[in-house]
């Protein structure tokens, strides 16, 4: 028996819109922007109530932020370390004077009283990552952002379907960024969407996805010819992606319940003892599922449950290294982060997937309580 800790989603009406793509004399073509990336832009439009431009990875929408933001060398920015490289690499590529903050260690979201501590007349972005598809206290952080003139972006990679409040995460940030990665709720493989909340930013989002040509505004009959006008580079998404994904997008609700119901089951039935913990829901969200995680007391426990764990064929990685400590960044931050430092080295994630089956859970919770209870 080997239980993956993922499994990519798939739903075989995808194969039957790709063969019909691949197929089609119509003048629909499998380059960017295409046929089903219209049907993907307009469902999400629609669920977000804002619009929302498909990209190529979630990256990649990220770079667009930073670019959107107008960001120079020197200009501060907040974020997390406790995240994927993707939230942070944008901004610091371009220079920016990047400030960690700390997280919560119960929830694994941004940490309040830390960003207060942090914050200065200079700080121009705040990133909030919406870790586990939880958030931090949303109308507190965006109630300090408008009052001190800071753009908040939200990268809701892990947070597709959850909500804060009843609100759906996404909707609070001037901008907001999902992925569609293999390891994500649902996937195109490869890929990405930016949600354009604050209106100003929506026309050059369009021009920067397409190499910095209005190509957008000819394709609407706006210009009579396209040209380049702007920065940019290509965070288009091809529309076989897209047609793998629309599938999926039409059933989220359907594919979050059944991971809800999973994670539901492994804290039902796992026993651990404190100081041990399950990641944690706040009250105030409503959970997609993206994922279950336990953090064990340190570090040298950590590495015995998933070499156990792989002994006996399931396999339950860890991340993040954190980012102030990543070899690229050591150098240049040492910031205090207790919170951030203690899931860093004690996080460890459950496998997580729409397909996986009862059996599995069981042999999954099977294992986890041998280990932690004999
Ligand atoms: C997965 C992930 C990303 C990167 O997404 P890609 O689509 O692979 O570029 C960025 N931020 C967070 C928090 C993620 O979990």
């Amino acid at each position: 028996m080997t239980i993956p800790f993922n499994r990519p989603v798939f739903v075989s009406e995808s194969l039957k819109l790709i063969r019909d793509l691949v197929k089609s004399n119509k003048q629909i073509n499998i380059a960017g922007d295409g046929y089903y990336c219209g049907l993907c832009e307009k469902l999400l439009a629609e669920k977000y109530n804002t619009p929302v431009l498909l990209t190529s990875s979630c990256t990649h929408a990220l770079e667009m932020t930073a670019i959107l933001c107008d960001i120079k060398p020197g200009d501060e920015v907040i974020t997390p370390s406790y995240t994927f490289v993707s939230t942070v690499l944008p901004f610091e590529s371009r220079g920016a004077d990047i400030h960690f903050v700390d997280i919560d260690n119960l929830t694994g979201n941004l940490d309040l009283d830390n960003l207060k501590k942090i914050i200065t007349k200079k700080t121009k972005v705040i990133i909030t990552v919406h870790y586990a598809g939880n958030s931090t206290n949303m109308d507190e952080l965006v109630k300090i952002c408008k009052k001190n003139k800071i753009i908040l972006i939200e990268d809701a990679a892990q947070a597709i379907g959850s909500k804060y409040n009843g609100k759906l995460l996404g909707t609070f940030g001037d901008l907001a960024t999902l992925s569609f990665h293999e390891t994500k709720n649902i996937t195109s493989g490869e890929g990405g969407a930016l949600i354009v909340n604050n209106k100003k930013f929506l026309d050059r989002a369009k021009i920067i996805r397409e190499k910095g040509t209005n190509r957008s505004q000819f394709k609407e009959g706006l210009v009579d010819k396209y040209s380049w006008v702007d920065t940019g580079s290509s965070y288009i998404l091809s529309d076989l992606n897209a047609a793998y994904l629309y599938p999926q997008l039409k059933i989220l609700e359907k594919i979050n319940k059944k991971r809800i119901k999973i994670v539901k089951m492994y804290k039902k039935f796992i026993k651990i003892k404190k100081p041990l913990y399950f990641i944690q829901t706040p009250k105030f969200n409503t959970f997609n599922g993206h994922l279950c995680a336990l953090v064990c007391l340190n570090n040298k426990q950590r590495q015995d449950f998933i070499s156990f764990m792989k002994d006996n064929g399931i396999t339950t990685p860890f991340h993040y290294v954190s980012l102030h400590t990543s070899p690229y960044m050591a150098e240049r931050n040492n910031n205090n982060l207790p919170g951030t430092d203690k899931l860093s080295e004690c996080l460890v994630r459950l496998p997580l997937f729409y397909k996986l089956t009862k059996n599995e859970v069981k042999d999954v919770i099977y294992y986890v309580n041998k280990f932690f209870n004999e």
